[in-house]
Formats: structure tokens, sequence, C-alpha cells
């Protein structure tokens, strides 16, 4: 059976161009002493604005670890597949995010849930989960027999389709040959410890094996961005999360490194101290998922070339600017740009190096970066796509200042805070 490695980091490589630099980051963490499995993770969605096939990201992935020498385990993530998506992503992929989320509240059939209430008794009450009391959160959750049957109500028909996609990967890969997620968190509410729990019973009723878990958390996860909300509430909700896997793996015989998967998880600076804390406490690991902060520092590596680097670096910007409406739609639940914010193009047309790349680069102490900036670019990657050869041509001829802003990008803002715990 394979098995994902307890600190794992999901990449995005648009433009298949960065894996590896992105390799480069997981080798520096395991010279720093901690063991980093990198798993390269591009959804339908993208590949269909891109134009690219799964088995290009297989490729990219497999010639930087020849090229790089990595010896450890590494995978390739069909990222929110479902039934109708996941047919070009059997044979290249090994990991399968299996995304649900748009069936959650769909009804399932009345008989599933009676016999899911009934199998499930041992939910109703107090759920002692070991280790929350060290978070000063009580003994653990509690779930009336009403929370037990709504849950059930609402879920149950998601997990039920979950099994369906988990089964035609299983058919086509075979038992054991890969890496089942299941996600919930393109949707609109969180779900609380408690649903989780019972979500995690009814994973394993449909047999399941999953290893790792993506529920929506509150707050708000935008992408390229940080996480707007309450952070000590969230480092809760992370906690109880942590101990109803433990208590879910124990109970229901799910894999033992079953752990959970952050998504839109790249540049959440604020939370990551308490993701860290949460892994110590409760001696596990998580699956982080970055994805288009690499595309991110293709362009800051552009700009700073400087010449046609930054030319064409302004330009996308132009473009993006002009066609904003149209490519922040598919992204409008996990977007936040004040429309108020964006410079002109005419007045980026006059900037710098270093201005660029100040609006540009997630560094909050600087009172240049721009997020609503940051956030239409990070969108914008149609732009760079049907640019084609024009802008591919320049990520080879600046590829050592490119990788160098990737490697850097993933190692000190993202896997040391994380998983090393250093402050950034
Ligand atoms: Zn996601």
């Amino acid at each position: 059976m394979i098995t994902l490695g307890t600190y794992s980091i999901g990449v995005g490589d648009r433009f298949a161009h960065q894996a590896k630099a992105q390799l480069e980051a997981c080798i520096l963490a395991g010279k720093a002493g901690i063991e980093i499995i990198p798993v390269w993770n591009k959804s339908n969605r993208e590949h269909t604005i891109i134009g690219s096939e799964p088995s290009s990201t297989r490729a990219a992935a497999d010639a930087a670890v020849k090229a790089l020498g990595w010896t450890k385990p590494y995978f390739c993530d069909a990222d929110h597949a479902n039934l109708t998506t996941v047919d070009w992503f059997l044979a290249p992929c090994d990991f399968f995010t299996l995304d649900v989320a748009d069936y959650i509240g769909k009804p399932a059939e009345p008989s599933s849930i009676d016999s899911f209430v009934g199998r499930h008794s041992e939910l109703v009450g107090v759920i002692e989960l070991e280790g929350v009391e060290l978070e000063g959160m009580g003994r653990g959750i509690e779930i009336t027999p009403e929370l037990l049957r709504a849950t059930a109500a609402k879920f149950l028909f998601a997990i039920e389709e979950a099994g369906r996609i988990y089964r035609k990967i299983e058919a086509a890969k075979g038992k054991g040959k890969i890496i089942p997620e299941v996600s919930m968190d393109e949707t609109d509410s969180a779900q609380t410890p408690a649903e989780l729990l019972i979500i995690l019973a009814a994973i394993a009723d449909e047999g399941i094996p999953i290893q790792t878990i993506a529920p929506k958390f509150s707050g708000r996860f935008n992408k390229g961005v940080d996480y707007v909300g309450d952070v000590a509430q969230f480092g809760r909700e992370m906690a109880l999360d942590m101990a109803a896997i433990r208590y879910a793996v124990e109970r229901y015989g799910l894999p033992s490194n079953l752990k959970l998967s952050v998504h839109s998880g790249s540049d959440k600076f604020s939370i990551y101290p308490a993701i860290h804390a949460s892994m110590k406490t409760f001696s596990t690991g998580v699956h982080l998922k970055t994805a288009g902060t690499t595309w991110l520092e293709e362009i800051i590596g552009l700009a700073e070339a400087g010449g046609d680097g930054l030319a064409l670096a302004k330009k996308i910007y132009a473009e993006a600017f002009d066609h904003s409406a149209e490519l922040c739609a598919p992204y409008a639940t996990v977007i936040d740009i004040d429309p108020a914010m964006l410079p002109s193009p005419t007045k980026v047309s006059g900037w710098t190096s270093e201005q660029f790349t100040a609006a540009l680069r997630h560094n909050q102490g600087s009172p240049a970066y721009n997020p609503s900036f940051r956030q239409l670019l990070h969108v914008g990657f149609k732009i760079a796509a049907k640019m084609g050869r024009r802008y591919l041509d320049l990520l080879e001829a600046y590829e050592s200042v490119i990788a160098k802003n990737v490697t850097e990008n993933l190692y000190a803002r993202h896997i040391a805070p994380v998983f090393l715990g250093l402050e950034k």
C-alpha cells in the first residue's frame, strides 16, 4: 500500500517549468532535519484554463526528481476530481482528491440515513477526545441525536458519491495503489469538528481508505493572501479536528496516517503558528496544499530580471486589469479584490523592477505590498497561457532568477513556519 508521509506539501506548477525549484525547497527542508513529501497538484479547472494535460504534470515531476536525485516518495494529485473529470487523471496520478462539495445537502435515501444513525449510536453523547484538554477545550465534543441525523442527512449523499468516484479509481489503479483524499472545502459553510467526526464515520462505512481530508475551516482562505478570520477560533477548531481524526482512526479503522489537508494553504501566515502547535500537541502532520503561489513567483522573477521580463510582467498585469471580471469569475468565492486598490496599467507601466516586485511579493511588513494587485495577478494566469511560447521563452531565459524566488517562497514562507515552527 502506498502511504503519504507525516509532513507533505501540495505544490502547483501551472506552466510545468518549476518542479525542480519546488523540489529544491523539500531538499532544503531535509537539510534542516525534516522530511517533506512533495505532491504536485493541478485541478481539472487549471488544466482546462491553461490547455495542459495531467500527463504533463507527471512528466515534469518525474524529470525534476531524476535531475535532483530525489529518492523519497513523491506524488501527482488529481486535484478536485469527480466522476466526470477523473478519466484523464487515472494513468498519470497516484493521489486523488475526491471533490464532493457540490453534493453536500443533496438528499440521501431515507433508509440510508436511518441505517447510518442506527449503526452509530456510539456517536451520541459527549465523545471524549484525547488531547483536547491540553488545549483548554474540555473533554471533547457533544453530539445530540438530532445533530447526528441532521449531519447524516446533509453529508451522506456526498460521501456515497465519494465512494462511487473512489471505486472507479480503485478499479482502474488497484487496491492500495493510490492515496485518496476527500475534499469538501469549496462550499459555503464550514464543517464543525462534530460534523467532521460524523463524516469520517460515514467515509469509513463507505470503505474509502482516505489518508487526507480537506474540510472547509471557518474564516476566509482567499487565494494567495493571508487568512481572514478569528485566528484563536481557527486554532481551537483545528485542534478538535485533529482529535476527531485520531478518534476516528482508532474507532473506525481508517488509515493510521490520516491527517488534515489544508486547501488554499499558501500565504496563510497568521495561522501557521496555530497549525504547527496543533501538530505538536497531537503528534500528527498536515498536508499543506498550495498552488498559484508558484505562478506569482514566476511573475516576480520576470519583473526582477528587468528588460523584456519586466515588460512582459507589466503587459500581463495590463491585460489582467482589462479582463478582470472574466478572470475573477471562476474564483469568486476565494478572492476579495478592492478595485479601488488596483493601480492603472498606465501607472504600472512606469514602475521599476523594485516597485513591481514590492507591490506583488507577499511581504506584509512592506508598505508597498498590494493584496488586490496580487490577487488579480493570481487569477490572471490565463493571460500568460494565451501568450504561449512568448511567455515560456522568457521563463526559460530567466530560469535562475525565477527559480530562486520559487524555492525561497516555498521554503522560507511556507515550509519553515508550518513544519519547522520558525518565524518567517
Ligand atoms: Zn480545494
